[in-house]
């Protein structure tokens, strides 16, 4: 490796393009893929030394690799991490964040509005090892000062959460999480990290599934976890991560590194074209609801507008009058938009939660989360936002 050229003074879209680029001794102008397994040292004191930890080397690619370390370290310097930590997928991510810290007798309260798998790793996971879960509506504060009126040892949330988009002020729950003496880990998946930058909001970790706008283009899997907090690393990410091993592909890195070139040109393009298809959606006489956090109707309309960089995301949900039927109708009838449980994705997927994502919630579970029958999510797209208003239009016609 002959030179890293990133710079922590460079404005972010220049951090996207070249933070963490190190070149080997050819000078490529693109970052070379390590597909590495292990490395080979001059001596075998060099050997000794690497494994004492007084010489910094890559030792195996189960610990660290150079192609993940470009990707970790250019996402460290966007989110404005001191540390970033690469891994296979987002839930690796999310259940490395929370496994590697915490023991029998913990606690952890989490917002109940989460991705799937989330719910199922802190509901179902964590109590079979003694770990406590308790869950509040993330956007009632006397609940979460209520919760954390006890010590907790983590504070788990989504914000915008899936699929309903709810917005939780992280500031303001980091504080309450402090106070009874937790560590605040933000799932940052629907924001991305153009949008919301949750550790200068208070918040300890963030977790990212790259999968979805990093990568952006529907390839691979990946994730992350990035972090200020030197002894979360040192005494319980770094060592965990070595020694159950849901490393990153160095292929799937690379991907993930060329994804975020692209990220904040993308994301402003996604947000553009969402707030468009809000807009058009609201006025629609076959929409019972549309919720954007970019419509002046949605109920945290003003916090997301200062929480997330004045946009209101690449997500859009909506209700359609009639139900499941109607709903079903409406997707069949798509041209253009395409039925796909992802996100984040360059083509506009959609989904309808209460048959998919969300099939294994009990009614009662699904109502409290407004999930109804007549409920769809939309991740929009690239493609020109005229062309989906038209698709969504001739497709509503059949509802
Ligand atoms: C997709 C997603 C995850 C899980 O990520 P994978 O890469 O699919 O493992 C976690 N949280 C949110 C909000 C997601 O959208």
């Amino acid at each position: 490796m002959s030179k890293d050229t990133s710079s922590k003074s460079w404005r972010p879209a220049t951090q996207l393009v070249r933070g963490g680029t190190q070149r080997s001794p050819f000078e490529e102008t693109s970052e070379a893929i390590f597909l590495t397994s292990g490395y080979v040292y001059p001596s075998a004191d060099e050997a000794e030394l690497a494994f004492k930890g007084d010489k910094q080397r890559y030792i195996y690619s189960r610990y660290a690799n150079p192609t993940l370390s470009m990707f970790e370290q250019r996402l460290a310097l966007l989110e404005g991490a001191a540390y970033g930590v690469a891994t296979a997928s987002g839930m690796s991510a999310v259940f490395a964040a929370l496994a590697s810290q915490l023991k029998a007798g913990d606690r952890i309260v989490a917002s109940k509005a989460l991705f799937g798998s989330c719910l199922y790793i802190i509901a179902d996971q964590l109590p079979k090892f003694g770990i406590e879960a308790d869950f509040v509506d993330g956007t009632d504060y006397d609940a979460w000062a209520k919760a954390l009126s006890t010590p907790a040892n983590v504070v788990f949330m989504e914000t915008p959460s899936n699929p309903c988009l709810e917005v939780i002020d992280i500031a303001k729950v980091s504080e309450m999480a402090h106070a009874a003496g937790a560590r605040v880990v933000v799932d940052n998946v629907f924001a991305t990290p153009i949008l919301q930058r949750p550790l200068a909001l208070g918040a300890d970790i963030v977790v990212y599934s790259a999968t979805k706008h990093i990568d952006g283009q529907g390839r691979t899997l990946g994730g992350a976890i990035l972090t200020n907090d030197q002894e979360f690393i040192e005494d319980h990410l770094t060592p965990w991560m070595r020694h159950t091993g849901p490393a990153l592909s160095p292929f799937n890195a690379w991907v993930l590194l060329k994804g975020l070139e692209t990220l904040a040109v993308r994301v402003k393009q996604h947000c553009e074209n969402a707030a468009k298809v809000a807009a058009f959606l609201e006025g629609h006489p076959k929409i019972e609801k549309a919720i954007y956090p970019g419509l002046k109707s949605h109920p945290q309309h003003n916090l997301a507008l200062a929480q997330m960089n004045g946009q209101g995301s690449s997500l859009v949900a909506f209700e359609i009058k009639g139900g499941k039927k109607a709903s079903f109708a409406t997707l069949n009838a798509l041209g253009i938009v395409d039925i796909s449980n992802n996100l984040g994705d360059a083509k506009s997927l959609i989904t309808h939660p209460a048959t998919t994502t969300h099939q294994r919630l009990s009614d009662e579970e699904k109502t409290a989360l407004g999930i109804t029958d007549g409920l769809v999510r939309l991740s929009v797209g690239l493609e020109d936002a005229e062309d989906l208003i038209e698709d969504l239009d001739q497709a509503l016609a059949a509802a």
